[in-house]
C-alpha cells in the first residue's frame, strides 16, 4: 500500500484545474468538506466480546443537491482517504451532471475476518450512527470497496426503524431511497449490480472513436472486485483479448486472452485465479505491453516510481485514484491517454441517481430503459470533457474538472 496521501493528490489536481475556471472564493471552500463524521461503532463479536470499529462519514459539497457517494469497508481507510473519495465523488456527480453532491463513508476493518451476523451489526451500527445527517435529501450512501447490496439492505432497514415516527408503506418505500445499490428485492434499480463495469464500457467506446483506435485490442485489468469482474467481462465480450486480471492476492496471464466468467467460476472453486493462467504480480500487470490499462482495484498504484514503466496507450481508471497525481504529468508526457476515473467509474453512482429517482417516484425501469439512459449520460459526458480538453488544450483529467468545477461554481454562486 502506497504511503501518497490520497487528499493532497486531490487538492494537487483541485489546483490545477482552478488555473481554468473563475472561481473566486469558491475554491477555497472546496479545499475542505462541509462535514465530518467520525464515528465509533460497537460490535457485539460472536465469541461476545464486544470490538469497537473506528468509521467516517465525509460530506464534501451539496451545492448541486444531497451529498452522494458509497462506504468502503477496508483494513486501510484513513480520514485522508475518505476525503479524498468524498471530494471526488462531488466532481464525478457533476461530470455526469447529476442533481447531487459529494460524499463517501468508510470503516477501518477487514470484512474477510468478520462471520455474516458480525458483518450485518456492524453494517447496522454504522448505519445508526450516521442516521441523524443522511436522508433521501440530505445524503444518499451506496456501495463502494467490499459494501454490497446485502449490505446496503441492512443498512437502509436499520435507518427506516429509526424513524422516530410510524410510517405507511408508500412513506416506507420512498425512505429507501437514502441509499443506493441496494438488491433488487429491497427497491434496488435494475442493472445497478453492473453499472460502474458497463459505464467504463460505454465511456472507452466513445473515447476510442475520437481517437479513432480500432481493432482487435488487448486490454488488463487490475483488480477483480464487482468494478474489476464486470468491466474486464463487458470488454471480452465486446471482442478486447483480456490477457490479464488479477486481484489483491497476484494476477494471471494468457496471452491469447482470458474468458473473465470462466475465471471468476474457477476462483468461486478453487478460492484464488491462479488454475487459469500463468501467474503474474499486480506490479508487472501494470506494466503489460497492452492497448488498454484498466486499474480497477485502489488509489495510488501508479506512482513516480512505475509511471516511465506503463506501457499501455490508454489507461482506463475504474478505481478511484489509481494514478498519484506525481505520476499524472509522467503519464501524460509518455502520451498515454488517461481516462479519469470521475469518467470512467461515473455509471456507478449514475445508475444510483436513477435508483434514488425511481424510489421517490415509486416506479420500477426495465434494465433495458436504465441502460439506455447510462448510456446516454456517458456518452454526454465525454463529450462535454472531449470538447474542453480541445478548447483548452489539457489532458482529459483537466478537463473533467474544469467542467465539474464550472458547474459547482454556477451551483455555489
Ligand atoms: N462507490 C461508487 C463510486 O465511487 C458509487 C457511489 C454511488 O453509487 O453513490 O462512484
Amino acid at each position: 500500500m502506497s504511503t501518497i496521501n490520497p487528499f493532497e493528490s486531490a487538492m494537487l489536481q483541485l489546483d490545477n484545474a482552478a488555473q481554468y475556471v473563475a472561481m473566486g472564493d469558491t475554491l477555497e471552500i472546496l479545499k475542505q468538506p462541509q462535514r465530518i463524521l467520525n464515528v465509533t461503532i460497537h460490535v457485539k463479536m460472536d465469541n461476545g466480546k464486544t470490538k469497537i470499529f473506528q468509521g467516517y462519514r465525509v460530506q464534501f459539497n451539496n451545492a448541486r443537491g444531497p451529498y452522494k457517494g458509497g462506504i468502503r469497508f477496508h483494513p486501510q481507510v484513513s480520514l485522508d482517504e475518505v476525503k479524498a473519495l468524498s471530494f471526488w465523488m462531488a466532481m464525478k456527480c457533476s461530470i455526469a451532471d447529476l442533481p447531487l453532491g459529494g460524499g463517501k463513508g468508510g470503516v477501518i476493518v477487514d470484512p474477510k475476518t468478520l462471520s455474516v451476523s458480525e458483518l450485518e451489526r456492524l453494517s447496522r451500527g454504522y448505519a445508526r450512527a450516521i442516521a441523524d445527517n443522511i436522508g433521501p435529501t440530505k445524503d444518499v450512501p451506496a456501495p463502494d470497496v467490499n459494501t454490497t447490496g446485502q449490505i446496503m439492505g441492512w443498512m437502509v432497514d436499520e435507518f427506516i426503524k429509526l424513524q422516530p415516527k410510524k410510517l405507511t408503506k408508500k412513506e416506507t418505500l420512498k425512505l429507501r431511497s437514502t441509499f443506493t445499490g441496494k438488491l433488487i428485492a429491497d427497491g434496488g434499480s435494475e442493472g445497478r449490480e453492473e453499472a460502474t463495469g458497463l459505464g467504463g464500457l460505454f465511456v472507452l467506446q466513445a473515447c476510442l472513436l475520437k481517437m479513432k483506435l480500432s481493432g482487435k485490442l488487448t486490454a488488463a485489468v487490475q483488480g477483480f472486485g464487482n468494478v474489476g469482474y464486470n468491466i474486464a467481462k463487458f470488454l471480452y465480450e465486446q471482442g478486447f483479448t483480456v490477457v490479464a486480471v488479477s486481484d489483491s492476492k497476484g494476477g494471471i496471464y494468457n496471452k491469447e486472452g482470458l474468458n473473465p466468467e470462466a475465471v471468476l467460476a474457477s476462483k468461486k472453486k478453487t478460492g484464488s485465479l491462479k488454475a487459469s493462467g500463468k501467474e503474474i504480480t499486480n506490479a508487472a500487470l501494470l506494466e503489460l505491453p497492452v492497448d488498454i490499462l484498466v486499474p480497477s482495484a485502489l488509489e495510488s498504484v501508479i506512482t513516480k516510481v512505475n509511471a516511465s514503466k506503463i506501457k499501455a496507450r490508454v489507461i482506463l481508471e475504474m478505481a478511484n485514484g489509481p494514478i498519484a497525481s506525481e505520476a499524472d504529468t509522467i503519464v501524460y508526457k509518455k502520451g498515454i491517454v488517461v481516462i479519469p476515473d470521475v469518467l470512467a467509474n461515473s455509471g456507478g453512482v449514475s445508475v444510483s441517481a436513477f435508483e434514488w429517482e425511481q424510489n421517490l417516484k415509486g416506479q420500477h425501469w426495465t434494465k433495458k430503459l436504465v441502460n439506455a439512459r447510462l448510456k446516454a449520460k456517458m456518452e454526454r459526458a465525454v463529450d462535454d470533457i472531449w470538447a474542453m480538453s480541445k478548447k483548452i488544450k489539457t489532458d482529459l483529467r483537466t478537463a473533467a474538472f474544469v467542467v465539474a468545477l464550472g458547474r459547482i461554481n454556477k451551483a455555489m454562486k
